[in-house]
């Protein structure tokens, strides 16, 4: 198939654009990129969609969203909410509880159905549900699969609900993960194991994380010192900040997602980069939950890998 008569942004290292061009798929893969009269003669027998003058251009990565908080838009708080702890006690916890996996299915479908609308092929998320954690991941799956988006998913892992609640989070990312592992001939959907927060963590739950992840390969997908009450958190308890004491269980790698880190100092930019974890930036989530902004262009200068996600504000990446 010819996709053509648009505007061609490849989005590679030469940042190559094409006014009026053309991209030619077979099966899963790009096969040709080129101007659109020269690959429609190169390939007449090809079906050709005609984009009309609009953009062609790689399906972007929503690299940190939680589908399950969908219903949240719009959503009032009734409670005083004056720091960030109590943007979490009065929306997010007291919504994520109440959640049914009929819900989260929805949420999914929702969720991904608006992704796909506004350009996004790949979204990985970070569910939370604590009363209906067995199966939601596979839920979420399955409505990925049914749509044909590209997903990445996981569970978070935290001590808010109690210890009951923490071994069933633990259990749905191990299942995930090795349903994944037996299905590994799938690329579009793909396991993380999820971490809420440092301040939601105990060592106890982060030793039984360690222990259930042995032999696997994983990546963590964490939240990092998104409000200050993290940092203040680690330092405490633990007499380190929140980069240095996950990057003491091991959770930090090249294949990790740190999610916001917009309260870490420069010695923890160097740990991202040293263990090569990838870090994402959710400007319009740091906004609404006014928690500051992270170094940024700080990590761009030092060379870390920073994504872009929503975190479920809207699925529009713009
Ligand atoms: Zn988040």
């Amino acid at each position: 198939m010819i996709i053509g008569n648009g505007k061609v942004i490849t989005n590679d290292q030469n940042n190559t654009f094409l006014e009026n061009g053309a991209v030619l798929i077979k099966g899963n893969l790009i096969e040709d990129v080129g101007n659109f009269g020269a690959l429609k003669k190169a390939y007449p027998d090809e079906e050709v969609v005609d984009v009309k003058g609009r953009i062609i251009m790689p399906g972007m990565i929503c690299a940190h969203s939680h589908i399950y908080s969908a219903y949240a838009r719009g959503m009032s708080v009734s409670k005083s909410t004056g720091n960030f702890f109590e943007v979490l006690e009065n929306l997010w916890w007291s919504l994520d509880k109440k959640l049914t996996l009929e819900d989260v299915r929805l949420n999914a479908l929702t969720t991904y159905i608006e992704s796909i609308q506004n350009g996004v092929t790949t979204l990985i998320d970070h569910h939370a549900g604590p009363n209906s954690v067995e199966g939601s991941l596979f839920t979420i799956a399955e409505t990925a699969q049914e749509l044909g988006i590209r997903t990445s998913l996981c569970c978070e892992v935290s001590d808010r609900d109690g210890k009951e609640i923490t071994v069933k989070e633990i259990k749905e990312n191990m299942d995930f993960i090795k349903a994944c592992e037996k299905d590994d001939k799938n690329d579009m959907v793909k396991a993380m194991f999820g971490l809420h927060a440092s301040f939601t963590l105990s060592d106890e739950t982060l030793y039984k994380v360690k222990e259930a992840m042995e032999g696997f390969t994983n990546g963590f997908h964490v939240h990092i010192a998104e409000g200050i009450e993290d940092q203040f958190d680690s330092l405490k308890k633990y007499g380190k900040r929140v980069v240095e004491r996950l990057h003491d269980f091991g959770i930090l790698g090249e294949k990790t997602i740190a999610v916001h880190g917009v309260h870490i100092n420069q010695r923890e930019i160097e740990i991202l980069k040293e263990t090569d974890t990838s870090v994402v930036h959710n400007p319009e989530s740091n906004m609404n939950n006014a928690v500051g902004v992270p170094p940024v262009v700080s990590m761009f200068k030092q060379g870390l890998r920073v994504g872009l996600g929503t975190d479920a504000y809207t699925n529009d990446m713009f």
